[in-house]
């Protein structure tokens, strides 16, 4: 048998590529309507605009404009399930150093999230990273079994990638479509842990969805490392929209996401 290659570990990493803005437009809009709107100073981008967003639904401005804070006008829209309004401050990150597992599980997420993931049909996999389950990392006979099956997967995947290079195409397949056809093929070898990349856009409102039913799964260690990793993001962005969950840490000091009364403090 050939040797095997090392599998190469990967890392969680999250980049956000965009946050919400809140531009100047909105001084024109508000001189060209000759409406006085008081702006909390404190609020941020994200939290200007959805409560513009949702003082326009009201015009409550100027006289009609109630001395609500910022953070309690977006609480009100919260809690009155006027969540529509949250919809409107974006998020655009990259995630990579996840697993193929894990993206299968982000991806059955449908509404207000947008997906662009590393193709496995046009990308050779051939130098593959995998990412590891945070509970073999304690475990030195899991770890060896783990190094070792995946080595085999990827040699394996390697072997078919070059066994079917030496065929010909099927008569009507460009060579695109025989490329992809072959890193098919070869990828129906790889496990649930190897490592992707994904960019993933959410509103604030999908983004709260699925951090209150992903963030507190204590069975599924990556999820609740990449939702609090979002979270720390998202609520430094817009804490008036995501200050009701609280990061806590467990005892194997990885992180939690609770909400509200859940929270042990
Ligand atoms: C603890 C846990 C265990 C799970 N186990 C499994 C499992 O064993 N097998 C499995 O297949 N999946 C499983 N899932 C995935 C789950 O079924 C959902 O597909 C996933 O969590 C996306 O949730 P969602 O549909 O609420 O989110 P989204 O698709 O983002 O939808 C957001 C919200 O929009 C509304 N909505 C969206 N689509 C519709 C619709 N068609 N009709 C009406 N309202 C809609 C709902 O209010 C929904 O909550 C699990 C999820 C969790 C959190």
């Amino acid at each position: 048998m050939p040797s095997v290659p090392d599998p190469k570990k990967d890392t969680l990493a999250v980049y956000v590529l965009s946050r919400p803005s809140f531009g100047e437009e909105i001084d024109r809009f508000l001189r060209d309507q000759d409406i006085a709107w008081r702006r909390d100073q404190q609020a941020r981008p994200a939290e200007e605009l959805i409560e513009f967003s949702g003082r326009l639904c009201y015009l409550s401005f100027g006289a009609r404009q109630s001395p609500r804070t910022n953070e309690a006008y977006i609480r009100n829209l919260i809690e009155k399930g006027h969540d529509s309004v949250l919809e409107h401050a974006v998020w655009t990150f990259l995630l990579s150093g996840i697993s193929r597992g894990f993206t299968h599980q982000l991806v059955r997420h449908r509404v207000g999230v947008s997906f662009s993931q590393l193709s496995q049909q046009y990308h050779d996999e051939s130098d593959a990273k995998f990412v590891m389950p945070a509970e073999l990392g304690t475990i030195p006979t899991g770890a060896a079994t783990w190094s070792r099956v995946l080595s085999v997967a990827l040699q394996g995947y390697r072997e078919i990638v070059a066994a079917l290079r030496q065929t010909k195409a099927p008569s009507g397949l460009s060579a695109v479509e025989w490329q992809r056809a072959i890193h098919s093929a070869a990828r129906s070898l790889l496990p649930n842990a190897t490592a992707t990349a994904i960019v993933v856009t959410a509103n604030a409102r999908a983004l709260r969805h699925f951090l209150s039913v992903r963030g507190d799964i204590l069975g599924d260690d990556e999820m609740r490392r990449v939702a609090a990793a979002l979270f720390r993001e998202v609520v430094r962005d817009a804490p008036a929209v995501f200050s009701d969950f609280v990061e806590e840490t467990l005892p194997d000091r990885s992180p939690v996401l609770r909400r509200g009364k859940e929270a042990s403090k």
